[in-house]
């Protein structure tokens, strides 16, 4: 089966010990790409580095809404490194009003930066949002899709709400990108939208070491659980898990212009 991991933290501390192996059981779990996922401007270099060494790993460059107070320190930096070969989009940007670890106004001024690097360099991007939805859409539907001129706008990372805000991305242009929360059988709105959304806008993701599939709560996820994320979806929407598996590859090939 075709799978791609559209969402991985390799570089971070919790595969300092076993990176290979973890490396390794991805490709033998069918694995054909896995997109390495920047945070700020130290892990956006740590994944081009990373991406460097396997040829089916890519890398994203971005400031998390997490660290947006020192955005005006990072966004330099942050401009020269995204340019690299095989740095395939802008993120993870966005919003987090949920744990709230950066000043509003910083989270706004950064992400609002970095769509305009977005737009310049014709990268998609992937997007982080957390109990502000409404927020995010209405930065995107003024100083993002005006200026995309067709181009797909990117992936909102780790979807997470009900089916009228699925819709509202949806209408933008962006891919869903969906992970073992749908296996956390609690969320039902979650899974009302995995109805919803139609298998050619969904990209499948781990968001690892988080989040790991029902069975491995507590534990560290890796990006071969990403299986276990298309066999979620392939239950709800009733159709054989390689068809997710395919679908889904086309999908992120499409977003990130990848040949995987
Ligand atoms: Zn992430």
């Amino acid at each position: 089966m075709e799978i791609i991991d559209t969402h991985a933290h390799l570089n971070f501390p919790q595969f300092h010990s076993d990176l290979e192996e973890v490396i390794g059981r991805s490709w033998n779990a069918g694995l054909t790409a896995v997109i390495n996922v920047g945070t700020d401007l130290t892990t956006s270099q740590e994944s081009i580095n990373l991406a460097s060494r396997y040829t089916n790993i890519y890398a994203t460059v971005g400031l998390h809404p997490h660290y947006a107070d020192d955005w005006e320190n990072q966004l330099d930096g942050l401009k020269q490194i995204a340019r690299q070969p095989k740095v395939v989009a802008i993120g993870e940007i966005g919003l987090d009003y949920f744990r709230n670890l950066a000043a509003h106004g910083n989270q706004i001024a950064a992400f609002t930066a970095q769509l305009k690097l977005a737009l310049q360099l014709e990268k998609p991007i992937i997007l982080h949002c957390r109990d502000a939805y409404t927020e995010i859409l209405t930065l995107l539907e003024t100083e993002y899709i005006p200026h995309l001129k067709g181009r797909i706008p990117g992936i909102i990372h780790s979807f997470a709400a009900g089916p009228a805000y699925a819709q509202r991305f949806l209408k933008l242009g962006f891919y869903i990108g969906l992970n073992n929360m749908v296996t956390y059988s609690a969320d039902t709105s979650l899974q009302e939208s995995v109805k919803l959304i139609p298998l050619d806008r969904i990209v499948l993701e781990t968001d690892c070491p988080y989040l790991p599939p029902v069975h491995l709560k507590g534990g560290k996820s890796e990006p071969m659980h990403v299986v276990d994320v298309a066999r979620k979806i392939a239950e709800i929407k009733e159709v054989d898990i390689e068809v997710v598996g395919s679908a889904t590859s086309h999908n992120a090939k499409e977003v990130f212009s990848i040949n995987a």
